[in-house]
């Protein structure tokens, strides 16, 4: 038996995260939870995660019609798009939608994290597929996510946002994090010059770890062919190299001027 109460607390402090962790800016994002085959929890639309009370989760039907909750609040203008993923996937019971800056800005680039890079993300959630774009609170947004969800709990939105699902309400969360704190690492190791790639014996010793440990909901296995630059701009190292070597000859030579100094003292 679900506890709504307690239910409607962990979105109050799930949203407060979300906000604080900067996953959205303003009224952005939201979340919702399937009760049963009749009830869904949603958060109210405009209004800040950050800044939700108990009495503003709202309860719909499958058609997105309000069973109840306070008048003062409407649904998520995207509840649309949830409904559609409980009815994809019935081992889904929570949906986090969010558009936190690095996976968003992956979503952006129009470059999928689907490279084989931290443990934790290879086997929590996988490659991440970037969906078309839809227009936002439309039938376009859940047509393109489909085909998507049929593989993947974490999907990117391209040019939107992300979205994370999960077989309970913390669990989609911490999908989000996972996404977030991956795609963090990943944008800045191309700054750093070098995505190093996990080869494809260590991902299956990954995916074997993934098996034992009886992990649930639905991955695609990550790419573990080497990085090539994901068409990055790149620095003309000939001309680098051959400005350094002059810097290095000229300061070799101070160098040894300076201890040969020394010692004729
Ligand atoms: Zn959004």
């Amino acid at each position: 038996m679900v506890n709504e109460w307690e239910l409607k607390k962990l979105f109050i402090e799930l949203g407060k995260r979300i906000w604080q962790r900067n996953y959205v800016a303003a009224n952005d994002g939201n979340m919702t939870v399937r009760i049963n085959d009749r009830e869904i929890l949603t958060t109210p639309t405009g209004i800040s995660k950050g800044f939700m009370t108990t009495d503003m989760i709202i309860k719909v039907d499958y058609n997105g019609n309000v069973i109840s909750g306070n008048p003062d609040y409407r649904p998520s203008s995207e509840v649309k798009m949830h409904i559609d993923v409980y009815k994809e996937r019935p081992d889904i019971n929570a949906v986090v939608h969010a558009h936190p800056p690095f996976a968003t800005s992956f979503a952006v680039a129009g470059i999928p994290l689907d490279k084989c890079v931290l443990p934790e993300a290879v086997i929590v959630i996988g490659a991440v597929p970037i969906a078309k774009y839809g227009l936002p609170s439309t039938d376009e947004l859940p047509d393109k996510i489909r085909p998507h969800i049929k593989k993947n709990d974490v999907v990117l939105l391209e040019n939107h946002g992300a979205l994370a699902l999960g077989p309970d309400l913390l669990t989609a969360y911490y999908r989000m994090e996972t996404l977030e704190h991956t795609a963090n690492i990943v944008s800045k190791a191309i700054q750093l010059g070098n995505l190093g790639v996990l080869p494809e014996a260590e991902r299956d010793r990954l995916m074997t770890l993934r098996d034992k440990f009886n992990l649930q909901g639905k991955i695609t296995t990550c790419d573990s062919t080497p990085y090539d630059n994901y068409n990055t701009p790149k620095i003309n190292t000939a001309e680098f190299n051959n400005n350094s070597s002059k810097i290095s000859d000229e300061q070799i030579r101070r160098i040894t001027e300076s201890v040969l100094a020394t010692l004729r003292k």
